[in-house]
């Protein structure tokens, strides 16, 4: 009986895998350090696959796995829709940050990552720290995002937060038919790296702002920095009066509870994982006539930065490349349009006929 439940078992595991279009998926595992990790490389017909290594301590492996399989199908498109030479790669630790870590424990994990030959590169990610990323780097070059210091890129936050803004823009561009953002209320969900860094590109641009956090010394360093920024009680976020809601937090703040709330005209923000449901939630945002830029496409900042220190790190060029966001975003609303379809579906899109044009071009001589 165990028997035929564990094949049933590794059957969905396959049929999950083969219905998302993964290529690899690595389990690691070491007794000696306790280490447990998951690689899932996605899709590597652009480039190798990058992302980022997650340390968290899952309620059971099957989520680990899905954690895994959904991160790094997201970091595909992400890098695809960024015009980068990547692919779409993310593995995750299982464990807790605050107890398991250790030298050996992340050596070891960068031995797993180094035997996979540069196929998957490996950054930060929620649970893990530069301290992490310089033992990973002890055992294999195949690891991005260093600190300064190290010869990396550093920080990749304001860069981030600067392709955020440019979704803003875009987005306003579209809504308003000009892209300033001056006198538009801007409701910014998170005063952590990325919610603070475009809090001061959104200020230069004399936008009116409005902030939230769940810790007081978070607001204290943003109010601290600029007086005139109203501080808005978590619970009261959705409902005040806005045009722009950038949630720059956590995932899944756009859900049957926060959408029939909202007063903006624009959700655009640097959260990953925005909407709870990717489809239904869109489509509520769709019938209430707001327009989504989406999370993957603004966001891309950080991947841009990591990506420039493969290539010899400098910041200008980062800067650069990442204003292309405002384009690409205005490509995708325009696609849109004229498909019939949500700005989610046409990023998507976007992604998968680059991936499969590229891919047409590799298999001839
Ligand atoms: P961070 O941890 O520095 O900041 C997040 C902030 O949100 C914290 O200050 C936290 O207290 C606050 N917060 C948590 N729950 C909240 C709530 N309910 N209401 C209000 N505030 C709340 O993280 P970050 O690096 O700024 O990243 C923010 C988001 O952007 C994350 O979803 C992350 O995955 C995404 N992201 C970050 C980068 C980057 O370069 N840092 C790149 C791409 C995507």
């Amino acid at each position: 009986m165990s028997v035929i439940t564990e094949k049933k078992a590794n059957d969905l595991i396959f049929d999950k895998i083969s219905a998302m279009g993964h290529e690899q998926v690595v389990f690691c595992h070491d007794e000696k350090t306790g280490l447990r990790a998951i690689i899932a490389i996605h899709n590597t017909v652009l480039g190798p696959a990058l992302g980022g290594t997650r340390m968290w301590q899952y309620a059971s492996d099957a989520d680990a796995i899905l954690d895994a399989l959904r991160l790094s199908e997201g970091m595909t498109y992400k890098a695809a829709v960024a015009g980068l030479n990547l692919g779409g790669g993310k593995a995750v630790i299982l464990g807790d940050p605050r107890k398991d870590k250790s030298e050996p424990f992340f050596r070891r994990y960068g031995k797993f990552v180094n035997s996979l030959n540069g196929k998957y590169i490996t950054a930060e990610d929620v649970g893990t720290s530069k301290l992490d990323m310089e033992y990973i780097a002890m055992e294999t070059k195949h690891v991005s995002g260093l600190p300064e210091h190290k010869g990396g890129s550093g920080d990749p936050s304001p860069v981030t937060a600067y392709g955020v803004f440019m979704g803003l823009k875009a987005s306003a561009k579209r809504v308003y038919g000009h892209d300033n953002l001056q006198g538009k209320k801007v409701m910014v969900q998170g005063a952590g790296n990325v919610g603070r860094y475009l809090i001061d590109n959104l200020m230069k641009e004399g936008a009116q702002v409005f902030v939230s956090d769940i810790f007081e010394d978070q607001i204290q360093r943003v109010v601290s920095a600029h007086s005139s920024v109203k501080v808005i009680a978590p619970q009261d976020v959705y409902g005040i009066d806005m045009d722009i809601y950038a949630p720059c937090a956590l995932g899944a703040t756009l859900n049957d509870d926060t959408i029939p709330q909202l007063k903006a005209a624009i959700v655009a923000g640097g959260a990953n994982n925005q909407l709870q449901d990717p489809n239904r939630h869109m489509q509520m945002l769709m019938d209430r006539g707001i327009l989504y830029a989406p999370d993957f496409v603004i966001n891309a900042g950080g991947l841009i930065n990591v990506y420039s220190e493969l290539e010899g790190y400098n910041r200008q060029n980062a800067l650069a490349k990442t204003e292309y966001i405002y384009d690409q975003t205005l490509a995708i609303f325009e696609a849109a349009e004229q498909e019939g379809i949500s700005t989610m579906e046409a990023s998507i899109r976007l992604a998968q006929r680059r991936i499969d044009a590229v891919a047409n071009i590799k298999t001839r001589l």
